[in-house]
């Protein structure tokens, strides 16, 4: 058997002397050896690489989340939640135009955060009594806005964001609301939940769930999320595996569904249909 060069650092040359230096000399069977190993290992880590990559593409998808959907359906059946009877879509009346239902719409948003339904709803028709379009609202004073929309939570608060966003409203994007999200979050007091609600409710694009605390909550005590710790957190999460099409419809379910029977503290486990399928479910 013949031999040949090694391909090794170690090897510096012809002569006897270099030679015998090196212990890497090899012979034709162990090249053959050696580099039927390094093939195998080569191809054993595209393997394992390809293996890593298919592993990380691989969609995280609850078991029985359509079983879940389907039970929390049944039990929103009679739609008597708040949400459905005063929910954003609700703040405004029929007799307007398209472009100021959704002035309304996202007013009554900014609105809700951190207030029970019935205390939006009230705030918005004193505001429609009053005239709730965007001229008006401009010139409106601070004092009279606090007056019209006192008590929901952080009213000083929001008067100041609210007079902030109907000029912004009236100079940027020429007196109707912004078209998109990233536009809505510029407005003050508007953040993702808000912008995925209005553009889901005033300009009928799904884009995006609209998470709120009970959706977070429930999403969580459900295990259709891992362990999301806010609703952003929680919006990705399912938008990775919940079909697009149910994207609007999962808000309006777990909202109702969380002021009726999956509330924050004390879960109403015995009455619901996924208690013996739901990990958080209370005995
Ligand atoms: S079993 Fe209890 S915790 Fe689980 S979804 Fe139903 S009400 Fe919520």
């Amino acid at each position: 058997m013949s031999e040949m060069k090694p391909a090794c650092s170690k090897y510096f040359g012809p002569s006897t002397r270099t030679r015998a230096k090196c212990t890497h000399v090899l012979t034709e069977q162990n090249v053959l050896k050696t580099t039927s190993k390094r093939k195998a290992q080569s191809i054993s880590s595209k393997v394992a690489t390809k293996a890593g990559k298919r592993k990380l593409q691989v969609r995280y998808e609850p078991d029985n989340w359509r079983e879940v959907l389907g039970n929390i359906r049944t039990m929103r059946k009679s739609l008597n939640a708040p949400v459905d009877v005063m929910g954003c879509e609700r703040c405004t009346r029929d007799n307007f135009t398209k472009r100021e239902k959704r002035f309304h719409i996202l007013v009554s948003l900014m609105l809700s955060s951190q207030t029970k339904d019935h205390v939006t709803y009230a705030a918005m028709s004193r505001l429609i009594e009053y005239g709730l379009t965007i001229e008006n609202m401009i010139e409106i004073s601070e004092e009279k806005l606090g007056e019209l929309i006192y008590p929901v939570g952080f009213w000083k608060k929001k008067v100041k964001f609210l007079k902030q966003a109907f000029l912004m409203i009236r100079e940027e994007f020429d007196g109707d609301i912004p078209t998109s999200v990233e536009s809505l979050v510029k407005l003050p007091g508007v953040g993702p939940k808000m912008a995925y609600l209005t553009m889901n409710c005033a300009w009928n694009k799904v884009v995006g769930i609209g998470v709120d605390v009970h959706v977070h909550r429930i999403s969580n005590r459900l295990g259709w999320v891992k362990k999301a710790k806010d609703p952003e957190q929680t919006r990705k999460q399912l938008e990775d595996w919940l079909p697009k099409e149910l994207w609007k419809e999962v808000n309006w379910l777990l909202v109702g569904f969380g002021q009726q029977i999956c509330l924050p503290t004390t879960p109403k486990c015995s009455e619901c249909l996924n208690n013996k399928v739901c990990p958080s479910a209370k005995s």
